[in-house]
C-alpha cells in the first residue's frame, strides 16, 4: 500500500482496480450492489477505479445479431457492434454510484485511450494514457472504464477477444501502479476446478502466477489468458472474489512458489472442450514435410496445438495435431485440397468430439509419477488417451470429448483434491 496520507485522516490510502464480470453486472440491482461495494472501498478513503463488463449475455446476444446481418461479419464493423454492450454499462454504473452520493465519471476505452493494435475481435493493448484517470481519482472521483474495448492508431474501435475486460482491469492496474487489483466474478476464487463441473471442487487461496497461466490457457476461463500475462510482466498485485458475498479473501495470484499457502502438488484441473484432432495419414517420413503441413494451416491463421509424428515405418508415417473446433472445418479443407495433394499423403482424418484435459501444478517439478498416476486413473476408467502433451507443470491429454466429465472427476479425485479431502 502507498502511504498517502488522507486530507482529513491519517489514513492509509490504497489506489484499486475493480474489474466487474457479465453476471456482476447484470441487472439493475446488481448494478446497484456494486455500487454500494465500490462506496464502501471510497468510505475507507481508497480510490477506486471500476472496469466493467456488458450485462450477461449481451456479448452474445450482439455478435448473434451481427451474423443475422452477415453471415461472416466485417471485423471492424464486429468490433463497433459488440463493444456496445460495455457502453451501456459504464454509464448505469456511473448513474448508481452517483445516485449513492459519490462523484463518479465512465470512459470507454477510446475516451480513456486505450491504445490497441488493429486485429480486430482479438487485439492487443499497445499503450494507456493514465492521464486523465488520475486527475480524476486526484479529484475524489470513481472511474469507471468500459472493458474489453481500445482504439487503434487510425480511431477505429477495437475488442481485445472474449473475457477481455479482465484484461482491460490488469492492463489498468498496470499503467496506474495500483496496490491491487480485483476481479470480481460469479465464483468466490479460483478452484481447483470448474466448480459448476465439479461440486467437489474447492477453492484455493492462492495459486502461483505460473500455474494460473497454465489454467487459464488450458481452458479456465475465470481470468482471461492475457489478463494473467500482464500480471505476470507488471507484477500486478491480482485477486479474484466474489461479487455476491459481502466478506472473502478469494484467490490471491502469487509471484512466489513460497508464498503458496497449500503445498499440494497438482493445483488445479483444467479443461477444454473446443479442441478437434486431425490426423494426416500416410505422410512421406522426410525432412520439411512438418513445415508442409503446418506451414499452410498457420498461414491460414488457424492456431495449432498439440502436434504429434509418430516414428515412420517404411519410409511413411502419420502426423497428428489439434486446431479450435470452430476451425475445424477450414483445416479439414485445406489439408485435404491442398496439403495431402501436394505431400502425396494417404488421407486426412479428423475428429472434433474431443476434449482435452490438464493436471497442473508446480509440485510436479519436485515430484515424479503425476503422469502415472494420470494414466492409471484414466485407464481405470477405460478412457482412451489420444494424444498426451507435457511441459514443466502440466501434463495434458486429448480424449473423447464425452468421457471429459468423468475424467475430471476421477482425476480431481484421484489427486486428492476433492474437498473432504482437504
Ligand atoms: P465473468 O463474467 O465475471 O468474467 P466468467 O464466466 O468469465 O465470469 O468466469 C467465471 C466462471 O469461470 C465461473 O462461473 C466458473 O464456472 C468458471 N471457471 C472455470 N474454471 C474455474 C476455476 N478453476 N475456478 C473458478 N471458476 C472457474
Ligand atoms: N463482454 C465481453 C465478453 O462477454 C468481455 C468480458 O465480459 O470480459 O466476452
Ligand atoms: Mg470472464
Amino acid at each position: 500500500m502507498r502511504a498517502t496520507q488522507n486530507s482529513n485522516a491519517s489514513k492509509i490510502v490504497a489506489l484499486i482496480v475493480q474489474k466487474y464480470g457479465g453476471t456482476s453486472m447484470g441487472s439493475p440491482e446488481r448494478i446497484k450492489s456494486v455500487a454500494q461495494r465500490v462506496a464502501k472501498f471510497k468510505a475507507k478513503g481508497h480510490q477506486v477505479v471500476v472496469v466493467v463488463s456488458a450485462m450477461s449475455g449481451e456479448t452474445n446476444r450482439l455478435i448473434g445479431l451481427a451474423h443475422e446481418i452477415q453471415k461472416h461479419p466485417d471485423p471492424r464493423e464486429l468490433d463497433v457492434v459488440i463493444s456496445t454492450g460495455e457502453q451501456v454499462t459504464i454509464g448505469l454504473l456511473s448513474m448508481a454510484l452517483i445516485d449513492a452520493g459519490l462523484k463518479a465519471k465512465s470512459y470507454t476505452g477510446a475516451q480513456v485511450k486505450i491504445l490497441t493494435n488493429n486485429a480486430f475481435t482479438k487485439a492487443r493493448i499497445v499503450s494507456i494514457d493514465e492521464e486523465n484517470i488520475r486527475n480524476d481519482l486526484d479529484e475524489g472521483k470513481v472511474v469507471v472504464v468500459a472493458g474489453f474495448q481500445g482504439m487503434d492508431e487510425n480511431g477505429n474501435i477495437t475488442t481485445l477477444g472474449r473475457g477481455g475486460s479482465d484484461t482491460t482491469g490488469v492492463a489498468i492496474a498496470a499503467a496506474l501502479g495500483a496496490d491491487e487489483c480485483q476481479i470480481y466474478t460469479d465464483v468466490d476464487g479460483v478452484y481447483t476446478t470448474d466448480p459448476r463441473l465439479v461440486p467437489e471442487a474447492r477453492r484455493l487461496k492462492s495459486i502461483t502466477f505460473e500455474e494460473m497461466l497454465e489454467m487459464a490457457s488450458l481452458g479456465s476461463k475465470v481470468l482471461q489468458i492475457r489478463s494473467v500475462e500482464f500480471a505476470g510482466k507488471y507484477k500486478v498485485k491480482l485477486r479474484v472474489l466474489s461479487s455476491f458475498q459481502e466478506e472473502g479473501e478469494g484467490t490471491l495470484i502469487t509471484f512466489e512458489e513460497n508464498d503458496k499457502m497449500e503445498q499440494a502438488i497438482i493445483s488445479g484441473i483444467a479443461f477444454n472442450r473446443d479442441e478437434a484432432k486431425i490426423t494426416v495419414l500416410g505422410v512421406p517420413d522426410k525432412p520439411g514435410i512438418a513445415y508442409q503441413v503446418i506451414g499452410p494451416v498457420s498461414d491460414a491463421n488457424i492456431d495449432v496445438d498439440m502436434i504429434i509424428q509418430n516414428v515412420g515405418v517404411d519410409g511413411s508415417t502419420d502426423f497428428s495435431f489439434t486446431v479450435h473446433r470452430n476451425e475445424f472445418n477450414k483445416a479439414m479443407d485445406l489439408l485435404k485440397k491442398t496439403v495431402q495433394p501436394h505431400i502425396g499423403a494417404r488421407d486426412v482424418v479428423g475428429d472434433n468430439k474431443t476434449a482435452k484435459v490438464s493436471v497442473v501444478g508446480v509440485g510436479m517439478r519436485s515430484h515424479v509419477g503425476i503422469a502415472s498416476k494420470m494414466f492409471r486413473t484414466l485407464a481405470e476408467e477405460g478412457i482412451n488417451i489420444q494424444m498426451i502433451s507435457t511441459s514443466e507443470i502440466k501434463i495434458s491429454v486429448v480424449i473423447d470429448e464425452k468421457y471429459l466429465e468423468l475424467a475430471v472427476r476421477v482425476l480431481h479425485k484421484a489427486f486428492d483434491l476433492d474437498q473432504e479431502s482437504a
